[in-house]
């Protein structure tokens, strides 16, 4: 029996499916997941000792690819000084510096330690600034697992969700509606039947809980105009795209295609962390003074601002400000989503991809999927069979067809060459 199996049965009889994240479990793709030993700038090897090209990235944290060296002698420096406090550091005010520099919309944030907990508190504060209950999701997005945001959609238009977990009552979802990712029909029908109930709008910008699907830029412009008519709080969730897709994150992108574009409520994570446990919200002055200890919003957190973590982040900041990074990472990452398009091509396999700085997507289909419903109608099968196929040829793509892929400036062209070439192999068989 191989080593990873071994550790996968141990692991099923003391963490329950053997995984502390699901998706880790290789459910959606089959198979034995593979446990990590180490990992090294764009490669994971595994307890079997089998190398990976890494599109990963702890699921988009590790954007400098693994064990950079000014984020080691950052974090390690700050070990010596001491794990967590319980008070605070100027290494908190710096990083809140460095976000404020770098995301024109936030004057302000609150440091947390995962996108879950930035994106529950950022509601609450949505909630509380505006004296409303009712919020607006899309099917797709995923935004955390706090209760009132695991949530499908109803059976109607403009009526409210049904918990997508057991364990989360009716009542705690009745205030969250589900509406369908890029339909501006939709969303006009919601303002107008629930406008002056909405406390905000939350959305992925650009999808990578469904695989990569980018809000189109009329749709994006049309629910900021209705946030504004009607007192409601735009929400955009940058945990994923935040500090990956670009500098200033997505909201710099749709802001060059929808003049002073800006949302309300910015939430973070994932790459501010650069792989420690650390996420941010973040909005106006005007809007933070709610949240305590200043208003009464409620708000808190043992190791929030945590000085290694603090430590980690802000050196993954410094380097990814650096002129050119972006630039950089965007090229490889079309290089990588052009390469298995021509791969594709070449096996005769309908296939899309799309990308934006070092986050990308593709799917088995004629089209990129629009929503969530197009997405699942997508080859399924021929995505299981590919990821199989990569991983046997040293390539760890996300193990469900739902993720969206990374690329980190550790990636060089042999490494996405090699990938293409693993492609080529995997779509013949
Ligand atoms: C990952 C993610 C979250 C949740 O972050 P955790 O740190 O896993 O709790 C929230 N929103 C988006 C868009 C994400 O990609």
């Amino acid at each position: 029996m191989s080593t990873n199996q071994q550790l996968f049965d141990r692991a099923q009889r003391v963490i329950p499916g053997g995984v502390n994240s699901p998706v880790r479990a290789f459910r959606a793709v089959g198979g034995t997941p593979r446990f990590i030993a180490r990992a090294q700038g764009p490669y994971m090897w595994d307890a079997e000792g089998q190398r990976y090209i890494d599109y990963i990235g702890s699921w988009g944290p590790m954007i400098l690819g693994h064990g950079h060296p000014a984020v080691l002698e950052a974090v390690q420096k700050a070990a010596l000084e001491g794990f967590s406090y319980g008070a605070p550091t100027e290494r908190e005010i710096e990083l809140a510096e460095a976000i404020i520099g770098l995301v024109p919309s936030v004057e302000q944030v609150r440091l947390v330690s995962s996108g879950t907990e930035a994106g529950m508190s950022a509601i609450r504060l949505a909630r509380g600034a505006t004296g409303r209950n009712k919020i607006i999701k899309f099917e797709g997005c995923y935004h955390g697992h706090a209760d009132a945001l695991l949530v499908k959609a109803g059976s109607g238009l403009a009526t409210f969700g049904f918990p997508t977990s057991a364990g989360v009552p009716l009542e705690v979802v009745q205030h969250t509606l589900v509406l369908e990712y890029n339909n501006i029909a939709q969303i006009e029908a919601a303002f107008a039947e629930h406008g002056k109930d909405l406390a905000c709008v939350i959305i992925e910008p650009i999808a990578g809980n469904m695989n990569f699907v980018r809000a189109q830029v009329p749709f994006v412009r049309r629910i900021r105009e209705l946030c504004t008519i009607h007192g409601a709080l735009f929400v955009f969730d940058e945990v994923m795209t935040g500090f990956r897709v670009a500098l200033g994150g997505a909201q710099s992108v749709y802001a060059k295609a929808i003049p002073g574009f800006k949302p309300d409520i910015s939430v973070f994570g994932k790459v501010i962390g650069g792989g420690m446990p650390l996420a941010a919200f973040g909005t106006s002055r005007d809007i933070m003074k709610h949240l305590a200890p200043l208003g009464p919003v409620y708000q808190a957190g043992t190791l929030s601002g945590n000085p290694v973590a603090t430590a980690c982040g802000l050196a993954t900041l410094r380097e990814v400000a650096k002129p050119g990074f972006y630039e950089a990472l965007g090229a490889s990452t079309q290089l990588l989503v052009a390469g298995l398009s021509a791969a594709a091509r070449d096996a005769g396999v309908p296939f899309v991809g799309d990308s934006e700085g070092g986050m990308f997507g593709f799917f088995f289909s004629a089209d990129l999927p629009q929503h969530y419903a197009a997405v699942l109608a997508t080859d399924k099968d021929r995505f299981n069979r590919f990821f199989h196929g990569m991983l046997d040829r040293g390539v760890y793509l996300a193990p469900a067809l739902y993720e969206a892929g990374f690329v980190s400036a550790a990636h060089t062209a042999a490494d996405i060459a090699a990938t293409v070439a693993a492609a080529r192999g995997a779509l013949a068989s």
